[in-house]
């Protein structure tokens, strides 16, 4: 198993908080403008959407990077964001589509719980600041209807 093959034990390692943002989200703790949930994947609208149709996909599993999550995990996560990045291509549009994804502090990780970015992207249109204006969840709920739609 590539699980076995690498061990993630670096200094820089972080403990999983199982109070992060994310994981509280899961346990439906608090609310996200969701898109789409399976057993192995939720994905919802950013709060600070860096443009519109921002979208999250977070795992279930509980990892605070891309290099402590199990390879199963990560198939099923990069499965699920690509049907995410398709149903935003059909419901908005846009002619191009980033996937982010940021791994530790230094790399300008915010939320300690693994989980991509996908943003729609038009020429001449930049995007937002990284988390910095929270907007209100009326605003992203028509938009997260159309991607929903669109799955
Ligand atoms: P990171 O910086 O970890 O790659 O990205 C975390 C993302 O989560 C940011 O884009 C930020 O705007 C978003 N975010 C932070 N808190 C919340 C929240 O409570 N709900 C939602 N939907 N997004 C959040």
């Amino acid at each position: 198993m590539l699980d076995d093959l690498y061990k993630y034990n670096g200094d820089d390692a972080m403990a999983y908080d199982p109070n992060n943002i994310f994981a509280r989200i899961l346990r439906k703790e608090l609310p996200c403008v969701k898109i789409y949930e399976d057993e192995d994947v939720l994905s919802f609208l950013d709060i600070m959407p860096q443009v519109e149709g921002h979208s999250l996909v977070i795992p279930k599993e509980a990892a605070c990077d891309i290099l402590d999550l199990s390879s199963a995990s990560a198939s099923r996560l990069i499965v699920a964001t690509q049907r995410i990045a398709r149903a935003i291509k059909s419901a908005l549009k846009p002619p191009g589509i980033m996937v982010m994804q940021l791994n530790g502090a230094a790399a300008g990780q915010t939320v300690p719980h693994i989980h991509f970015h996908v943003l729609p992207r038009h020429e001449g249109i930049d995007m937002k600041l990284h988390a910095r204006q929270m907007v209100d969840p009326k605003v992203l709920e028509p938009i997260a209807a159309r991607i929903r739609a669109a799955l």
